[in-house]
């Protein structure tokens, strides 16, 4: 169960804490190898340190592509210590046992993210550091393998409390993150290759990546969670400074990509636009003139969800915008930059987060998305199809006028960031009504309506804004009545896939009462 430390490898790229590691661990006793660089550092500290050399018999060759891939090394990492094969062929060969394998890998993640060239992130893929991490935790009934220095500490306290050993339990629970540490290390150097090839089909990459935040909590306080980052750079909630404000929570960050990747599909050369995300759903969206107009018009949609919801801006953050923002309880606002002043209205909320992100993602960008199921994963493309890309065909007799086309576009827009089935009413390019994640699409229409009538009320007005409105549907209505609910609510133009048996049924009711209908070809289906 215990075994004494005798000898320690280590091979380290991160350098934090190593020297306070190797004082600790010649203290108690334990004789210490390490390769160049990492020898270099302990040795100017006045530490004793041997080699790894000096064990192979071989030198560092090749710019450090080999420099620990030898049986002298492997052998010590590997050997079962009271198998009599593997002692002759120690005591044979001149293999020296290896109880402790303190390694950090090359920091391909960090050169990637840094958008370091191709050449530079190819010589960042470790060889040799993973083959010890992975042959150390094969071998945990002997060794302890140390792959994150977080965990230095707890290997000194560990030592120190047990005259000089560590325990099994110790020792598996290292090689469990040591093996979620390699296959993170795998998932990013494929996932690299993918993205940078743009092979968008599942054969070409694993998928995982390098915990970077352990959480309070998940979904539910009773459940643990954590933010796995896989090293794409595009901006947004994984890449994003945050200013000010209280760690995000699980629901923070899912509310907050669904807001950011919202806004991005509207481009800020063409108009500013904001986004107010509840639950992962949009409860306003709207374009302007400026944030400020957008804010405001996104809010009226639904001023009752939008409190305690997280907000995404498609331009910098001014302080037009952040005055009007910080008077409803808001929970996170992301937006590519922020003004100074923006950035001190914002700091008067003590917890309301802040996080910029330094530019907006590409919606039309290739990346994978993922969803766990029990017993595995589904992976698919993301869905980078934007509206302006489509072929829409007018299929009524009327067709949509200017302003209802550029409603529809905007329907659209939104009706793919809502969960299915969505409805969306819009108008003068805001939402005025949406309806999300009903199992019948009909009481996705109700739901729409009866939420612009509620706005209608909120604001005081004398009829509800979806009166002259357009409605957008994610899917085909498989039926006319969904569409009826949308007359009857105002809608006088309505965009959808198409693609229904009864799309007949559905052109014939919307020329009975004079509404124009566009077919996109494109579903966005969101679960
Ligand atoms: P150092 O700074 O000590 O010269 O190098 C430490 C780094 O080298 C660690 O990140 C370790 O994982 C890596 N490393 C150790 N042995 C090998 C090897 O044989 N080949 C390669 N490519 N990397 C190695």
């Amino acid at each position: 169960n215990f075994v004494k430390a005798r000898r320690a490898l280590l091979s380290v790229s991160d350098k934090t804490g190593l020297l306070d590691l190797a004082r600790a661990l010649v203290e108690a006793g334990v004789e210490l190898v390490s390769t160049g660089g990492t020898a270099k550092t302990i040795a100017q500290a006045g530490i004793p340190v041997k080699d790894v050399s000096d064990i192979t018999g071989f030198p560092e060759i090749m710019d450090g592509r080999v420099k620990t891939l030898h049986p002298s090394i492997h052998g010590g990492l590997l050997a079962i210590r009271d198998d009599a094969e593997h002692v002759a062929a120690m005591e044979a060969h001149n293999i020296g046992a290896i109880d402790i394998a303190i390694i950090n890998l090359y920091p391909f993640e960090e050169v990637r993210a840094a958008g370091g060239d191709y050449a530079a992130i190819v010589e960042n893929i470790d060889i040799g550091g993973p083959a010890m991490v992975r042959a150390s935790a094969k071998n945990h009934a002997y060794v302890t393998t140390v792959t994150d220095p977080a965990d230095y500490p707890r290997l000194i306290e560990t030592l120190s409390a047990n005259d000089g050993a560590t325990p099994y339990r110790f020792r598996q629970e290292l090689a469990a993150k040591a093996y979620a540490r390699t296959a993170a290390y795998d998932a990013a150097i494929s996932g690299w290759f993918a993205d940078a090839l743009e092979l968008q089909d599942p054969t070409w990459r694993a998928f995982g990546g390098k915990l970077e935040t352990v959480m309070r909590y998940g979904e539910n306080p009773h459940q643990k969670a954590g933010f796995y980052v896989n090293g794409d750079k595009r901006p947004g909630v994984a890449t994003a400074r945050q200013l000010q404000g209280k760690q995000l929570s699980y629901n923070n960050v899912n509310d907050t990509d669904a807001a950011f990747e919202l806004v991005a599909e509207f481009d800020p050369a063409r108009t500013a636009a904001v986004a107010i995300i509840k639950h992962a759903n949009p409860c306003g969206v709207a374009e302007g003139a400026t944030l400020k107009e957008a804010y405001l018009s996104a809010l009226a949609c639904d001023p009752v969800s939008a409190f305690g919801g997280i907000i995404a801006l498609n331009g910098l953050l001014d302080a037009e915008a952040a005055e009007e923002i910080v008077k409803t309880f808001t929970e996170v606002i992301i937006a590519p930059d922020a003004s100074p002043e923006a950035a001190a209205i914002v700091a008067a909320k003590k917890n309301l987060r802040l996080l910029v992100t330094g530019g907006l993602p590409d919606p039309r960008a290739t990346g994978m998305m993922v969803k766990s199921v029990a017993g595995g994963m589904l992976v698919q493309s993301r869905d980078n199809s934007i509206v302006d890309d489509l072929d829409l065909r007018v299929v009524t007799k009327r067709a949509p006028s200017d302003k209802e086309m550029a409603d529809l576009a905007f329907a659209f827009r939104v009706a793919k960031h809502v969960k299915s089935n969505a409805i969306v009413y819009a108008r003068d390019l805001a939402t005025v009504g949406i309806g999300a994640g009903q199992m019948s699409r009909v009481d996705s229409s109700r739901i729409a309506a009866r939420k612009a009538l509620d706005a209608m009320e909120a604001a005081g007005l004398g009829e509800p804004l979806t009166m002259g409105s357009v409605v957008a549907s994610d899917a085909f209505f498989p039926f006319a009545d969904g569409l009826l609910a949308a007359v009857e609510a105002g809608a006088t133009a309505v965009i959808q896939p198409g693609g229904s048996m009864r799309d007949d049924e559905v052109i014939a009711a919307a020329d009975e009462h004079g509404i124009a209908m566009v077919f996109t070809g494109t579903r966005h289906f969101r679960h």
